[in-house]
């Protein structure tokens, strides 16, 4: 008789989601396998940049997931063995008009009386933050918290650490079967063979629709795409990621004032200096499938816009470009959650821009959930699964 290899736990999907996922569940002392179809970070996790922000996420529960993902970070990098090019120096949106800066104070209000560590910046703060900045620029805001990784690094690094408590990683492995038994265990099918377990995490990003379909699941996540530009080797033009204040209009489907162009790649700022100085603009946001070529409109739209936050950046080389795929959900929060119609059977996806920010607070809720504690790290309700299925009509069968 064939043995079919067994574990309490298997996490689909090898991102930085499913690495957050199998180090924390792994460090509980649970004995976990995961399943990745390609490499690790193969998906979105290597397609991104790699902020871990609060100065974008809405003021209330999603700033405070933020917060305590930020502080989980900081205590993990201790711990790590790899290196992830780790930087907490905080990040800042610049703002163009007088009315950006009236709903910048505004977000600094309220971020402030939610206990974050925002301030206004001033024309003269601009200036000292970098001289590659546009002189025009009225002010801005920062928030203080911050920090910057490399998520594939970093998602290398908790796979690492996982190992080592005992988790194993199948990789070109692609699971395209889900079964549970009359035992209550799931048979998970790959083209290498069958494995079973008594728990199982959907952390397949973009394709954890795909993951839910297989075992009846009906999952609301949609491909969203962005470029990204790659800069040569140069002098270092900024230490900290800079955004746009329009960035959160694009994030979040408001109203901006920018030419038709922009508005229909989503183009909005974003500057992320590297530690090899290859600094990162960003970024499109725009719904076309699962299309992954480059658009060099899109491209040209958003070095227009580099430009005119940075100036000098026209004289600068650009070595290459990709895209990648944000897990999009309607509401802007990711679904952490078990299934309730299919007990055992657990989502964490759904993370849009924000997978590498929410990814160790993501982590650890799952790892909380399987142990079926009642003291999670943060409320579990707003990020659960039937919050989509109430409206939808609920699971496919
Ligand atoms: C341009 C851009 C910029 C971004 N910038 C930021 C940022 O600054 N900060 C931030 O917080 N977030 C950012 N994000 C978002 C972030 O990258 C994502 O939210 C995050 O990477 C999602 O991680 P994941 O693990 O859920 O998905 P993925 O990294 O895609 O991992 C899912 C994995 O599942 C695997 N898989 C799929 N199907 C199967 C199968 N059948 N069997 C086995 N394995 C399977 C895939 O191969 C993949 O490796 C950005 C995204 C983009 C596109």
């Amino acid at each position: 008789m064939v043995h079919t290899p067994h574990s309490e736990v298997i996490v689909i999907g090898g991102g930085i989601i499913g690495s957050a996922i199998t180090y924390y569940v792994a460090k509980a002392g649970l004995d976990v396998t995961v399943i990745e179809k390609g490499d690790l970070a193969s998906g979105t996790s290597s397609r991104c940049d790699g902020g871990i922000l609060a100065i974008d996420k809405d003021p209330g529960f999603d700033s405070q997931m933020s917060l305590i993902s930020q502080k989980l970070i900081r205590e993990i990098s201790g711990e790590l063995k790899l290196p992830f090019e780790y930087h907490s120096r905080g990040s800042l949106l610049v703002c163009e008009t007088e009315e950006e800066m009236a709903a910048a104070e505004k977000w600094v209000k309220q971020q402030k009386k939610a206990g974050l560590a925002f301030r206004m910046l001033d024309r003269q703060d601009i200036k000292q933050e970098s001289t590659f900045l546009a002189d025009d620029l009225l002010g801005g805001l920062e928030c203080a918290t911050d920090s910057m990784v490399n998520p594939y690094l970093l998602t290398y690094a908790l796979f690492d650490k996982a190992q080592e408590f005992g988790a194993k990683i199948l990789t070109h492995t692609e699971v395209t079967g889900i079964k549970k038994d009359a035992g209550g265990s799931f048979r998970i099918e790959t083209p290498k063979g069958e494995l079973t377990a008594k728990k199982v995490v959907n952390a397949a990003g973009v394709w954890a629709p795909r993951i839910g379909e297989m075992a009846g699941i009906d999952i609301p996540i949609l491909p969203r795409k962005g470029h990204i530009l790659v800069a040569s080797r140069q002098e270092p033009v900024g230490e900290r990621m800079v955004m746009e204040f329009g960035y959160l209009l694009s994030k979040f489907g408001g109203e901006r004032k920018v030419d038709p162009e922009t508005e229909k790649y989503g183009v909005a700022l974003v500057f992320e200096p590297t530690e090899s100085q290859n600094f990162l603009i960003g970024s499109s946001r725009q719904f076309v499938g699962f299309d992954s070529t480059v658009d060099r409109n899109a491209i040209r739209v958003m070095a227009r816009r580099a430009i005119r936050f940075f100036p000098r950046m026209s004289d600068m080389n650009m070595i290459r470009t990709y895209t990648g795929f944000r897990p999009w959900t309607e509401d802007h929060l990711p679904i952490v959650s078990e299934v309730r119609e299919l007990p055992g059977f657990y989502i964490a996806a759904g993370h849009e821009g924000d997978g590498i920010s929410l990814a160790a607070v993501t982590g650890r809720l799952i790892s909380e959930l399987i142990l079926e504690k009642s003291d999670t790290i943060i409320p579990a309700e707003p990020l659960r699964y039937d919050r989509f299925t109430k409206e939808r009509g609920g699971v496919l069968l």
